[in-house]
């Protein structure tokens, strides 16, 4: 009896390790972009689309935003990396890229490429999970702080300090919350102490959500826990 229930838990345990770890490998991957004045998302969409290619997944590169309005190849894939920073979405590119996510295609990425992309399309932001509203102070050194008990997304990636913008966001209480951060309140003395969610996952129907607030500028990504981070959440938010 005692060695059925190691059998079944080997089981359990080898079934949740593929579920949560499963590869990019032949899974259809759309990387859509739109420049901005603020970011580089050129140099981002490179050494993603680069990363995705030692992953062995079928990258589209995109910048028309009305790749989300067409059904039959929103249909195919199995996660959108998003990088564009404010813009409007039509309701045939929101309605498309939405229905996508509710039937399972995944969503990932960071900064303002995903947590301020629209800011007229709620039905956007509803998936998402949160909004930008302010980085106090521009550029400055921060901390990021792994919630507990870590998670496949977050075993093993140390607390780091970053030199960047810090992203102060509007939350939806229902996303689940992978690391954080403290605002010093120099700028704005009554946020002093504030914690605000940095990474988070959640779902929007059948899909998954990554989302994580670092990564201004380019070098960002060179910091390994950073890379780390994003790259398993772009694993874990595909389609399964
Ligand atoms: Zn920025």
């Amino acid at each position: 009896m005692k060695n059925i229930t190691i059998v079944f838990l080997l089981i359990f345990l080898f079934f949740q390790n593929l579920t949560i770890s499963q590869s990019l490998e032949n899974k259809n991957v759309l990387v859509i972009y739109q420049l901005d004045p603020y970011h580089q998302p050129k140099l981002f969409v490179e050494k993603v689309t680069k990363w995705l290619e030692s992953q062995k997944a079928n990258t589209i590169v995109s910048n028309n935003l009305n790749t989300y309005s067409d059904k039959k190849l929103m249909d195919s894939i199995d996660l959108v990396i998003q990088t564009v920073t404010t813009g409007k979405l039509t309701s045939a590119q929101e309605k498309g890229l939405t229905n996508a996510i509710k039937s399972g295609t995944g969503i990932a990425g960071s900064h303002g490429g995903l947590g301020d992309s629209f800011r007229e399309n709620t039905l956007y932001q509803f998936m998402i999970g949160g909004q930008f509203v302010s980085h106090p102070g521009g550029k400055v050194k921060y901390t990021v702080e792994f919630t507990s008990p870590k998670t496949y997304l977050t075993k093993a990636i140390k607390n780091f300090e970053i030199n960047s913008e810090q992203y102060f966001m509007h939350i939806d209480p229902s996303i689940n919350v992978l690391a954080t951060t403290k605002f010093n309140g120099q700028q704005y003395p009554w946020i002093k102490d504030t914690e605000m969610p940095v990474c988070w996952t959640k779902t929007f129907g059948k899909g998954k959500v990554f989302y994580l607030s670092v990564g201004h500028s380019p070098d960002n990504f060179d910091i390994p826990e950073v890379w780390e981070l994003l790259t398993r959440g772009f694993k874990w938010a595909s389609k399964n």
